[in-house]
């Protein structure tokens, strides 16, 4: 066993080293500033290292150490807040060493050793404890932070517990005679373990009605948001972030353009959690890393969020996680597969990117934890194909893992149709699963109502084909006015401004109360028809125009009682 070696060549972010005899993915460091790297592939004598730090002027020859240990997360209190790299060391602690983007050889923990926690106990002295128990709190802001036995430590008697003020490194505990911190460390590319997996029955209610309705994610499950730049996975992540119904959120900036840093760093903080009227940060860990960081680090950072992910959801928390994204994330693996000399898979992804994608989505779930609490870890994986074309590998192989699958649409986009989620590209398999949840906390016919919208705005595709064809006046009433419960679904339902003060967050209960009037407009149109009552006079009503704007009031619900009083009155009006 040898731990020290010499540089032997240096390729970007790929470095060979002899001398040393590592196990794969021990982490190692590199040149005269010891520059952190991990192994990720060993042939004979030689190392090849990823470097996490931009490696110029790094030269063969130059001292390589073995630290023999993996990757790993440091997990406790502090987590929330921070903003870190892919590595877990916390960007305003290394501007503040370095300036801005000069991160070479700088170490700094990703935990705080200063900082004072006051910690609870939860159980006493002489207590028999096992793995994953829940041994004390401490609180972070407004979040209780529970303070697990490791999941590697074998149970024992716990001695030495005591309330008091503590750093993340003081013991405040034994057990078995074994000291215990508040931290724990754990290797990010490996998944913590849990006691059961459940099937996913719950949804997660995001507040926009075009996921929640027609395409709703499960608590614990995947999903995928492709689209061209500038359709809005950006902000569609950020409104998931502030209003979806997860306690933690962790997001994971893998940078679209140059210079991101300091707006991931600014505007992300400034986002207000709805619920408390805090900054969202209290509830979040932000991990970031922009393009002109080195690709290694961003290669590592989806890991390390998944795990301080994992490491909530053994708490008993939802947590919800967003990659974005998850296109730069496979960039970097395709970066360091060809300086790898790697033999090339599909457009020169490395033929393991099927299988990077589906363990990092596979990560996803709701389960026991080892400490008997029940969490989830929802992960919403922004997708950027190049030029918008879904066929591309990352795309792709994303579709084959995740079952939900949230379609940005250019077109929809140049209409100003926001979100520019495409409701016949789209889909759930959560569908079945989920309907029981909807039909006992919604409403019992809310799949139904559902259904109904869906199938209306496929019979609207197929009418405009004819539309396209022949113009709208050769089409029958009935089709007419399917046409306008269509528009009606698609611009007070469907189209959401993510940006309006009332809009940006729909309550599940007013989604159902929307599209009960929505398909009660439809019914009263079929009836009016029905009585010989001409198409236009039902398509101008004028309650039609304050349904429209319903959405947008201060006192919206009371606003849509109206809507619903103007539409009895309308019709009957029309004398059907
Ligand atoms: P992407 O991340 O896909 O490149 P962004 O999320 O940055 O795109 O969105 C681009 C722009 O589109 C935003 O700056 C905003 O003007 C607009 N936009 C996107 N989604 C919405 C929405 N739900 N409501 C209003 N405007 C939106
Ligand atoms: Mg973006």
């Amino acid at each position: 066993m040898s731990t020290e070696g010499v540089i032997y060549r240096v390729a970007g972010p790929v470095v060979t080293a002899t001398g040393i005899t590592p196990k794969m993915y021990d982490v190692v460091h590199v040149g005269k500033e010891g520059l952190m790297g991990e192994v990720i592939k060993i042939v004979g004598e030689y190392s090849i290292i990823q470097v996490y730090e931009d490696t110029s002027g790094v030269k063969p020859g130059e001292p390589v150490t073995n630290t023999g240990l993996p990757l790993v997360a440091e997990l406790g209190p502090g987590l929330l807040t921070s903003v870190y790299d892919g590595i877990q060391r916390p960007l305003p602690v290394l501007r503040d060493k370095m300036g801005d983007f000069i991160f070479r050889g700088v170490s700094a923990p990703g935990l705080d050793r200063e900082k004072k926690w006051d910690f609870k106990p939860a159980v006493k002295n002489g207590e028999e404890v096992e793995a994953g128990q829940v041994i004390g709190t401490v609180m972070e802001g407004s979040m209780v932070h529970k303070i697990m036995v490791p999941p590697t430590f074998k149970k024992g008697k716990i001695s030495g517990i005591s309330d008091g003020k503590h750093t993340v490194t003081d013991v405040v505990a034994k057990i078995d005679g074994q000291e215990m911190t508040m931290m724990q460390k754990w290797p990010v590319r490996v998944s913590r373990p849990v006691t059961e997996k459940y099937q996913p029955d719950i949804p997660l209610v995001t507040g926009l009605r075009v996921l929640d309705t027609m395409f709703p994610l499960a608590k614990g499950g995947a999903a995928a948001i492709p689209g061209a730049f500038g359709t809005g996975k950006t902000v569609t992540q950020q409104s998931l972030a502030k209003y979806s119904n997860a306690e933690i959120v962790v997001y994971i900036g893998c940078g679209e353009r140059g210079n991101e840093m300091t707006e991931v760093l600014t505007e992300f903080p400034e986002l207000v959690d709805p619920t408390t009227g805090e900054s969202l940060m209290n509830r979040t860990v932000l991990i970031a890393n922009t393009s002109n960081m080195p690709v290694a680090a961003r290669e590592a950072s989806v890991y390390t969020g998944i795990t301080i992910a994992e490491y909530f959801r053994d708490m008993g928390y939802d947590v919800s996680l967003m990659a974005d994204s998850t296109s730069r994330w496979a960039e970097a693996m395709r970066e360091i597969s060809s300086r790898l000399e790697e033999m090339p898979g599909e457009e020169g992804y490395p033929a393991y990117l099927a299988g990077r994608l589906s363990e990092f989505y596979e990560r996803a779930c709701r389960a026991k934890a080892l400490s008997g609490e029940i969490g989830s870890i929802s992960v919403i994986g922004a997708v950027s194909p190049p030029g918008g074309d879904l066929s591309e590998p990352v795309t792709q192989n994303t579709l084959r893992i995740v079952r939900v699958f949230w379609a940005l649409d250019t077109k929809l986009r140049e209409r100003r149709h926001f979100p520019t989620i495409n409701w016949l590209t789209s889909y759930t398999m959560y569908d079945k699963q989920l309907s029981g949840w909807y039909k006992q906390n919604v409403a019992e016919n809310f799949p139904e109502l559902k259904a109904w919208a869906m199938q209306i705005l496929q019979k609207e595709a197929e009418l405009q084909e004819i539309v396209q064809m022949v113009g709208s006046d050769s089409l029958p009433d009935e089709q007419k006015v399917t046409l306008e419960v269509a528009k009606m679904i698609r611009e007070i339902y469907l189209q959401q401004n993510a940006y309006h003060p009332v809009d940006s967050y729909c309550p599940i209960n007013r989604q159902y109360v929307m599209m009960t009037l929505i398909k009660k407009y439809s019914d009263l149109a079929g009836n009016a028809l029905a009585s010989g009552i001409p198409v236009d006079k039902i398509a101008y009503l004028p309650v039609r125009q304050r349904f429209n704007q319903a959405k947008y009031e201060e006192n919206v619900d009371a606003e849509l009682d109206a809507v619903s009083k103007d539409m009895d009155e309308q019709f009957a009006g029309l004398g059907a």
